[in-house]
């Protein structure tokens, strides 16, 4: 059989529809493109991590609920016992595997524009995604918009980012209860950017049963790992925890974490270093001739360019050895922006510098 017939008779057309996720390569270049931390640890606290890793046993599968882990993750977010855990290799691993529990022709339902997982893997799996578009002039929950494809749609699911990717911003406290009060089933609040905000619906778990908060620790400076978690009612969970497959958080992950989280002083001096960074570079984007930078509760920042210059200032900061994330290709609201991850003082000299350059060849 042509390979063709072969992989149209096999995959699903949903599949055979979209495009791989695409990870830019980095190679050689200041890397601002993907929320990361740019810190790394001290040599003393490098060797503290070795010393824990030293005779961990690889040649025995991991704990499958990771316990150890499950519960410094619930005392360091304060998590009442009456709710659960669940962990995953990487949030991204936990939307799929919620999405995993949907019914095949449920709806999912995100603000527009959002984390882009949300809207590949509903797709991936075959359910209705509807997304819905933010207020153009400060990147807000449309809120009525919202109320009626809640009416007209019932999403199984509806991931609010908080604060929101790619936008930066924290949707306004009541707009984000008017739409956890009329969904009629889940609300995930993505929290992947917690470190950076000053805000969190964690504590409100126990207000709202459809409520389930989620974390990762990606952003906070543990990309690598692949580790992020998700809170809610034990019910829910319990459901959520036969699609995990059991070994899903491997044992280098379980005990580097663990060792991690207890040096979250470390993370927390890195956090407030990054979030100062990110006042100063947001002041001089904002005073560039033809730049709007967006206000931002994360570690990055959204901005717009003069009008359609978006892919040729992208390309020149490239050519000058710093990547940043395109979002033009989005359009819609997206059209004309940038997204540039908040780096060490260095890196982000170094973007400014390239920037303005980019912005003088116009
Ligand atoms: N949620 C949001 C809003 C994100 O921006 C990201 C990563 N960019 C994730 C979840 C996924 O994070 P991870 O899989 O690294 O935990």
């Amino acid at each position: 059989m042509p390979q063709n017939d072969l992989i149209a008779s096999v995959f699903r057309q949903e599949v055979r529809a979209l495009s791989a996720y695409k990870v830019a390569d980095a190679t050689g270049l200041i890397k601002l493109d993907a929320m990361e931390n740019p810190y790394t640890w001290p040599d003393d606290i490098k060797a503290s991590w070795l010393e824990a890793l030293k005779d961990c046993a690889l040649n025995r599968y991991p704990d499958p609920e990771a316990k150890a882990l499950a519960a410094t993750l619930k005392r360091l977010n304060q998590l009442p016992d009456q709710f659960e855990l669940l962990l995953g290799n990487g949030s991204d691993e936990i939307i799929q595997l919620l999405l995993m529990a949907l019914p095949s022709n449920a709806c999912v339902m995100a603000p527009d524009p959002g984390f882009v997982m949300y809207k590949q893997l509903s797709h991936c799996l075959g359910l209705n995604y509807h997304g819905i578009p933010l207020r153009a002039d400060d990147f807000d929950l449309d809120v009525p918009a919202m109320l009626s494809a809640i009416e007209a749609h019932q999403p199984s699911v509806i991931f609010l980012a908080y604060p929101n990717n790619p936008t930066g911003n924290l949707f306004s406290e009541d707009a984000m209860l008017a739409v956890i009060k009329a969904a009629k089933g889940l609300v995930v609040i993505d929290e992947a950017y917690a470190p950076f905000a000053d805000a969190s619906f964690i504590d409100r778990l126990d207000q709202f049963d459809n409520l389930l908060v989620m974390r990762t620790v990606s952003k906070l400076g543990l990309a690598g790992l692949r580790l992020g978690y998700i809170a809610g009612s034990r019910a829910i969970i319990e459901q959520l925890n036969k699609i995990r497959l059991p070994y899903n958080i491997n044992i280098l992950t379980q005990i580097s974490a663990d060792f991690a989280l207890s040096n979250k002083s470390l993370f927390d001096s890195q956090t407030r270093q990054i979030c100062a960074e990110r006042a100063g570079v947001f002041g001089q984007l904002n005073n560039m001739d033809g730049i709007t930078a967006y206000p931002s509760a994360a570690n990055f920042i959204l901005f717009r360019t003069p009008k359609n210059q978006a892919d040729s200032i992208f390309a020149s900061l490239k050519k000058q050895g710093v990547l940043i994330k395109n979002l033009a290709p989005q359009g819609g609201l997206l059209s004309d922006c940038l997204r540039v991850t908040i780096g060490t003082p260095e890196e982000n000299k170094a973007f400014l510098a390239a920037l303005r350059k980019s912005l003088a060849g116009h």
